[in-house]
C-alpha cells in the first residue's frame, strides 16, 4: 500500500484574500483535513467551498491523536493539517504530527502562506537578517520577566506574539527590563480592519496602549531591536551606557546613576562601576 501525504496548509491571519491557490487546491483534494478547531474552521472551508471529513487537533489531543493520523496516512490517505490561523506548528499544534511522519518516513510537505511573525516582521523596519522568535511569553508574571531578562543582551530583532489581556502586562515588563529608549514596534491586527503598526521606543508605545482602549484589543505582534554591539561591562547595555553618559554630563555621579538605573532597568552597582571607569 502506498502511504498518503501530509501537508502543513497555512491559512489566512485575518484578509481572506491571503488564502492561496495552492491551500484551496490542496484541501479540496486531501481524504481528512485536521483542524486545530474544527468548529473554528468551518467558516474558512466554507467560505472556499471545501468539505471534507473534519477531525480536531489540538494542545490537548495531539500526542494521541498524531498516532491515530500517522495510521490512517500509512494507510494512504492524504491528510491537510491546519490550526485556527497562519502557519500550522508556528505557536500552533502539528509538532508531534510532523515529528512522527518524518520518523515515519513519510512525505511532507509544506503549502506556504500567512503567518504573523514574518508579517509583521516585514513591515516592521527593524533588521531582518537576523531574528529570534520568541512565541509566547509566559503568563506567570515572574517567570515572565525572567525570560525576558534572558534576553536583554540578544543582538538580533526579537519577536513575541502577546493577547489582549496580557498586553500592558507585557509591555510594562519589558519597558522595566529593556529600558525606556529601546527601539521597538506594535503590529497589531495585520491584515484586518484595525491594523495598526506603531513604531517607537518601550516607553512611548506602552503610553500609546494604555491611552487608547481600542489599542488593547486584538491580536499583536511585538518587536523589540536587538542589541547591536556587546557592552562595554558585563550586566550592562549600550543603552545604558549611552543613557548614563549623557546623564553625566548634566548631573551628580549619584543622580545619574540612580536616574540611568530607573530609565534603563540596569542595576545601580552595574552603573556605578561603568560611571567610575569613566572617570
Ligand atoms: N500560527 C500563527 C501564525 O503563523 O502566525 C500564530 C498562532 S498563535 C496561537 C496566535 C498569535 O499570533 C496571536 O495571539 C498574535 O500574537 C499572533 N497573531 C495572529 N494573527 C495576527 C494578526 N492578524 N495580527 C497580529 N498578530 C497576530
Amino acid at each position: 500500500m502506498k502511504p498518503g501525504i501530509l501537508y502543513i496548509v497555512a491559512t489566512p491571519i485575518g484578509h481572506l484574500g491571503d488564502m492561496t491557490a495552492r491551500a484551496i487546491e490542496t484541501l479540496r483534494a486531501v481524504d481528512i483535513i485536521a483542524a486545530e478547531d474544527t468548529r473554528h474552521s468551518q467558516p474558512l472551508l466554507r467560505h472556499f467551498g471545501i468539505q471534507k471529513p473534519l477531525v480536531s487537533l489540538h494542545e490537548h489531543n495531539e500526542r494521541e491523536k498524531s498516532i491515530d493520523l500517522i495510521e490512517e496516512i500509512k494507510q494512504g490517505k492524504n491528510l491537510a493539517l491546519i490550526s485556527d490561523a497562519g502557519t500550522p506548528l508556528i505557536s500552533d499544534p502539528g509538532y508531534h504530527l510532523v515529528r512522527l511522519a518524518t520518523r515515519a518516513d513519510l512525505q511532507v510537505v509544506p503549502i506556504p502562506g500567512p503567518s504573523a511573525l514574518i508579517a509583521a516582521l516585514s513591515v516592521s523596519g527593524l533588521p531582518t537578517d537576523r531574528f529570534q522568535f520568541e512565541g509566547f511569553l509566559s503568563a506567570k508574571a515572574s517567570e515572565r520577566r525572567r525570560q525576558l531578562e534572558d534576553l536583554v543582551n540578544a543582538n538580533r530583532t526579537l519577536v513575541f506574539y502577546e493577547s489582549p489581556h496580557r498586553i500592558i502586562a507585557t509591555l510594562t515588563d519589558m519597558l522595566t527590563v529593556f529600558g525606556s529608549v529601546r527601539e521597538a514596534v506594535i503590529a497589531r491586527e495585520l491584515t484586518k480592519a484595525f491594523e495598526t503598526v506603531q513604531h517607537g521606543n518601550l516607553e512611548r508605545l506602552l503610553r500609546f496602549v494604555e491611552d487608547s482602549p481600542n489599542q488593547q484589543r486584538g491580536e499583536f505582534v511585538i518587536l523589540i531591536a536587538g542589541m547591536p554591539e556587546k557592552p562595554s561591562h558585563p550586566g550592562l547595555s549600550l543603552e545604558a551606557e549611552r543613557v548614563l553618559k549623557i546623564l553625566l554630563s548634566a548631573l551628580s555621579h549619584k543622580e545619574a546613576v540612580s536616574l540611568a538605573a530607573k530609565i534603563t532597568g540596569v542595576r545601580k552597582q552595574i552603573l556605578y562601576d561603568y560611571a567610575l571607569s569613566l572617570k
